[in-house]
């Protein structure tokens, strides 16, 4: 691996990452526990590794003495009178506050009281995991008591955290761990109603659940639902995304609820960075991790959610270090948040729409918004994107019970439903043996006789073994029924050339993908299929760089490149130190 090594044996790569052994926040007020019945999929299995630690079962470590008195000098002390709100949902995390003297709470933001039984006292954080993207407070946070804290601005503690390691594993490691428990207990300001009967909605849902953002979604009408409803003044018999204590999100968008989290934010117009990472699935965050480390400013621009393909997965089993196996999104979140500990900064959901090379070897980045940013370099990290299938009112029902992929999101429309797969590769597997814990029954249809050339022994075993998946060979489906939402699929038995109406909520098109690469065109140079050449069959010197002198592709978007989680890791990762070299040549 010849950029790898290179990149070690100069010297540059300077990733310390600690084993911290237990520890973290007992008392921590995030520590609360969840019923069983409330928790995401995820969760629940508990073979799988997450994000983070358990916060009910870390005992907790102080910062030493040395890491307060280097945030001393820096920060300043403020005071808060008993009953002060310290921050509200929304409000930007600029600043860590670790508490001297006195005592803060978690507030319900509907109800005003207290949301978590524990509280924070002396020598323990507040702080979030938004604080190290720059986003906002999610909750929120009172002083009980007359309270002291040390105040440090955000900026500046990032850069103490890259100074003293030890310091920054302890706060990682806690922030992590609160927002699994945020996730776990579903404790937020974003609460959804309505999502089982509106799209919007829904899509706020998926979008907040593929980004690991806290949100709490209640049915239309629940007990839940109508007291949120009746609390913020709005109909109780209406959909609504609800942000704070009682901010009516109108309209609402993944890219709304994404400003008002702070994920996503308006950059300074022309901003330059060293590098623009286009794409933020595993060879984008790797890229993203590398950058940082190697001190590189750079920016990580995704079009859906952090994760990419990856992120729809809900077992990696062939990622090395995760034995037991991990979700896509869990692996690519551990990711965003290693990168954003060396400084790399995300922005999501936004498009690049055109690239442009400058005077002066720079470019020039578009986003769907309007926005543009110059870079001196540009890694291409796109990925491949789900094919749809030529099937009448397919679009109509898009998000309504048609879907591309299978997350815990889909997972809670499927519960005890029949459920369709439509593909015999790997992606179709998975998301089988995924749903088939939900679901009451799986029928996995394959156009051709076998699985055998399409998808891996393991899994195809694995299904054949399962009681609550079918597999029907030689079938396809040709034609979706239903008012609002998808209510039957027709079934084509290309063998005998006879068709049946079978009733479903849920059908998953999972027939491969393509790359979205148009809007290259003219800039790199294409293979047939769209995908970027690199390397030999463009003459030049990195098995990563394009036709285009500063623009390198890794990943699946890459013409000749393993199709896989950990190939895309390691290009998106050794693709920096010729990023450096052209930088710096
Ligand atoms: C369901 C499923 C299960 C899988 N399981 C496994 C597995 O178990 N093991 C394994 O090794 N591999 C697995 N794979 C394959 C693996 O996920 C991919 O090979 C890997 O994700 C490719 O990574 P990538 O970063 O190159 O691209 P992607 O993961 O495709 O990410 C590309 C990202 O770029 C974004 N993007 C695209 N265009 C733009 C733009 N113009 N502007 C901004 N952002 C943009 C996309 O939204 C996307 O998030 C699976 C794939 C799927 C779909």
């Amino acid at each position: 691996m010849l950029d790898g090594e290179q990149c070690h044996s100069r010297g540059k790569v300077i990733i310390r990452v600690q084993n911290q052994g237990l520890r973290g926040a007992a008392g921590d007020p995030h520590l609360i526990l969840a019923s069983s019945a409330t928790l995401p999929l995820t969760y629940r299995e508990n073979d799988l590794e997450t994000i983070g630690r358990d916060l009910t079962e870390m005992q907790r470590v102080p910062l030493a003495q040395s890491h307060v008195a280097a945030m001393r000098n820096v920060g300043r002390v403020v005071s808060y009178a008993a009953g002060t709100f310290l921050v509200q949902p929304g409000d930007p995390a600029d600043r860590f506050v670790y508490v001297e003297e006195g005592e803060i709470e978690v507030v319900n933001p509907f109800t005003q009281e207290r949301f978590f039984p524990s509280t924070l006292g002396p020598t323990q954080f507040m702080a979030e995991i938004a604080f190290l993207s720059g986003g906002t407070w999610s909750m929120p946070m009172r002083a009980v008591r007359d309270t002291r804290a040390l105040e440090v601005p955000r900026q500046e503690m990032l850069r103490l955290m890259s100074q003293i390691p030890e310091m920054s594993d302890i706060i990682i490691t806690v922030l992590a761990a609160r927002r699994r428990r945020q996730l776990e207990v579903r404790n937020s300001a974003l609460v959804l109603i309505g999502e089982e009967i509106d799209r919007n909605v829904r899509r706020i849902a998926e979008f907040a659940s593929r980004n690991h953002l806290p949100h709490s979604s209640y049915p239309l009408a629940s007990p839940e639902a109508t007291r949120i409803a009746t609390s913020c003044a709005i109909p109780t018999d209406r959909p609504a995304v609800i942000f704070g204590r009682d901010r009516v999100v109108p309209d609402p968008t993944p890219d709304k609820i994404a400003r008002l989290l702070g994920v996503n934010y308006d950059l300074a117009d022309e901003e330059a960075f060293d590098v623009l990472i286009v794409g933020g699935g595993p060879a984008g965050v790797a890229a993203g991790v590398y950058a940082g480390a190697e001190g590189l400013s750079a920016l990580v621009v995704e079009d859906t959610a952090i994760g990419g393909q990856a992120g729809t997965s809900s077992r990696i089993e062939n990622y090395m270090g995760f034995p037991t196996g991990i979700s896509g999104a869990d692996l690519l979140w551990r990711g965003e948040v290693q990168a954003m500990k060396f400084g790399t900064r995300f922005v999501t959901p936004r498009r690049v729409t055109q690239l442009e090379r400058l005077e002066g070897a720079q470019f020039c980045a578009t986003f769907d918004s309007g926005q543009r940013v110059r870079a001196g370099a540009a890694v291409i990290a796109t990925g491949v994107q789900y094919r749809r299938l030529p099937i009448d009112r397919l679009v109509e029902f898009e998000g309504a019970g048609a879907y591309y992929a299978a997350t815990e999101a889909e997972a809670r429309y499927c519960k005890n439903a029949e459920v369709i797969i439509i593909g015999g590769g790997n992606s179709a597997g998975q998301a089988a043996m995924f749903l088939s814990r939900a679901a009451r029954h799986v029928r996995l249809l394959v156009r051709g006789t076998s699985l055998a050339s399409s998808m891996s022994s393991y899994l195809s075993s694995r299904l054949e073994a399962d009681p609550a998946i079918t597999i029907e060979y030689n079938a396809e489906v040709v034609a979706l029924h239903g008012a609002e939402r998808l209510e039957a699929v027709t079934i084509r038995d290309a063998r005998h050339g006879t068709n049946r109406t079978i009733p479903t909520c849920a059908v998953f098109i999972m027939v491969g993908a393509e790359p979205n690469t148009a809007w290259l065109a003219g800039l790199v140079e294409l293979d047939r299929k769209g995908f970027i050449l690199t390397g030999a069959a463009v003459r030049a010197d990195s098995p990563f760089a394009t036709s285009c002198p500063g623009i390198f592709a890794v990943g699946d978007v890459r013409a000749g490149s393993v199709k896989r989680v950990a190939s895309s890791v390691g290009e998106g990762s050794v693709v920096i130190s010729k990023v450096w070299e052209h930088l710096n040549g």
